[in-house]
């Protein structure tokens, strides 16, 4: 069975970080919107004769990873340069780590089908982010000619290898959303800030395959869903994969082909950088940093099921999904008590409509303001589940309040006395509901409720039609 063929799955993935400036020179680390080859100096340009000064939030950054990882941090620590013959590096070599990085031998803990399972981090380690390579006309296999951009040059990363321990595509999936989480949650990552990855994958009897450079969360995931399903169809036909091999990942044929033979470790010659300092990390320093790391993605589940009574369920999808999500529930906590009805309808409803419009809450037109109004009005009964379903749309992509969409959409909001002068019609019409009722026939209540919301045409709130009836027949 081809389900049955087993995959092997390791991951080194690279994070740029957001810091203010570059990693090792005073260049801004934003390069939106900036023309080529303007936010740039002679340090990431790599000059002769410049030397590079290292930004101490980015090491910061890198000792917060390596903790939130579980990995020990040395002593000392220290650059290497490795060789890099790559016109996106002018210098000819990239400041990385290797001898001894920020992070050794942790591990993360993920939660797949109701299992807990170990990935083991094998190192965390800070470097520069080359240049931008355009190929034009086409991809780095067959593009006509390919300019240079140094813009991105000297941008912070975080390379994090893992141990070969996934086993599915939807493993590293799972691994990369609480990654994202928890770099998000140490401020050291946002939307802005792209993730890449290269992915060994095999399947058991096969060769290793490398699928390098793949850009972005989503890609990663296709990538090797791709890859694992190119394997596993050649290895039902008895063909394995003979040779270890690297391949590229198309975006836009959603598929890899071969690149190149793989270099070993040794071929990068890596040697001391001395032209920066060893990094000391006394107890002390380590102390100074771990105070300003913040609260870490599975300490946050734990208080959102304590102080706001969500499930692990529901508090998982907010936290994970995007960091502003969980700090949007809290600001709406502030206002209003009932935090399960604002976590479901913001787990349901709001994230329905910040998908289908393909928007962050961070970039769409909602803010707490609104939902808090819109909330309140659900809580009421003003507005009924219906109701709610269709405002909530035009609350995320037009920004407007509930009360200006009500009176735009002409919208009839029924109030108790509304709502009492329908069940009395109904009642009048039908006086054999309370007959019924009072033989004990509840469904005749049932029936009751149904005539009115049809009457409403679904605008009233349904407990609240249920109170009030039971207010007027008993
Ligand atoms: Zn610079």
């Amino acid at each position: 069975m081809i389900e049955d063929v087993k995959c092997i799955i390791g991951l080194e993935i690279h994070a740029q970080m957001n810091t203010k400036t570059k990693i090792f020179c005073s260049c801004p680390n934003s390069i939106k919107d900036a023309q080529p080859n303007t936010n740039v100096c002679p340090i990431c340009l790599g000059y002769p004769g410049t030397k590079p000064a290292l930004n101490k939030v980015v090491f910061e950054n890198g000792v917060k990873i390596a903790k939130a990882l579980n990995c020990n941090v040395a002593d000392n620590i220290f650059f290497s340069r490795k060789s890099y013959f790559y016109p996106d590096m002018t210098k000819n070599f990239q400041i990385t780590q290797y001898e001894i990085p920020v992070g050794l031998n942790g591990y993360m803990k993920i939660d797949y089908k109701g299992v807990e399972k170990k990935i083991n981090i094998r190192r965390a380690h800070i470097e520069e982010d080359p240049g931008k390579l355009v190929h034009m006309g086409g991809d780095i296999t067959n593009s006509e000619y390919t300019l240079v951009d140094y813009n991105r040059a000297g941008t912070p990363l975080i390379e994090i290898v893992t141990d070969p321990d996934f086993n599915s595509p939807n493993e590293v999936l799972i691994f990369l959303t609480k990654l994202r989480a928890i770099l998000e949650h140490l401020n050291i990552y946002d939307s802005e800030m792209i993730m890449k990855a290269d992915a060994n994958i095999s399947v058991i009897g096969g060769a290793r395959v490398e699928v390098k450079n793949i850009t972005g969360f989503h890609n990663i995931i296709k990538a090797l869903e791709y890859e694992y399903n190119r394997q596993k169809i050649m290895a039902k036909q008895g063909i394995f994969v003979k040779t270890q091999e690297t391949r590229a990942y198309s975006e836009k044929s959603k598929t890899t082909k071969t690149l190149r033979v793989k270099e070993s470790e040794a071929d990068y010659g890596y040697i001391f950088e001395p032209d920066l300092s060893w990094q000391t990390m006394d107890s002390k320093r380590m102390l100074k940093i771990s105070k300003t790391m913040n609260e870490l993605p599975d300490e946050r589940i734990k208080r959102f099921v304590k102080e706001y009574t969500l499930t692990n369920e529901l508090s998982t999808v907010l936290i994970y999904t995007d960091k502003a999500l969980a700090d949007f529930f809290e600001k709406c906590c502030k206002e209003i008590k009932d935090y399960v009805l604002i976590g479901n309808w913001m787990a349901t409803h709001l994230m329905k409509c910040l998908n289908y419009n393909n928007v962050l809450i961070s970039k769409s037109k909602i803010n707490s303001e609104t939902f808090i109004d819109f909330i309140k009005m659900i809580k009421s009964g003003e507005l009924s589940e219906r109701l709610g379903k269709e405002l909530i749309k035009d609350l995320v992509s037009t920004g407007k309040s509930v009360k200006e969409l009500i009176k735009e959409k002409k919208i009839k909001i029924y109030k108790d006395e509304d709502v009492e002068e329908i069940i009395n019609k109904i009642i009048t019409k039908n006086p054999k509901i309370i007959t019924d009722y009072k033989s004990g026939n509840n469904n005749s209540i049932n029936f009751l409720i149904g005539e009115v919301l049809k009457e409403t045409n679904y605008g009233a709130d349904v407990e609240k039609v249920r109170k009030l009836i039971e207010k007027i027949i008993k």
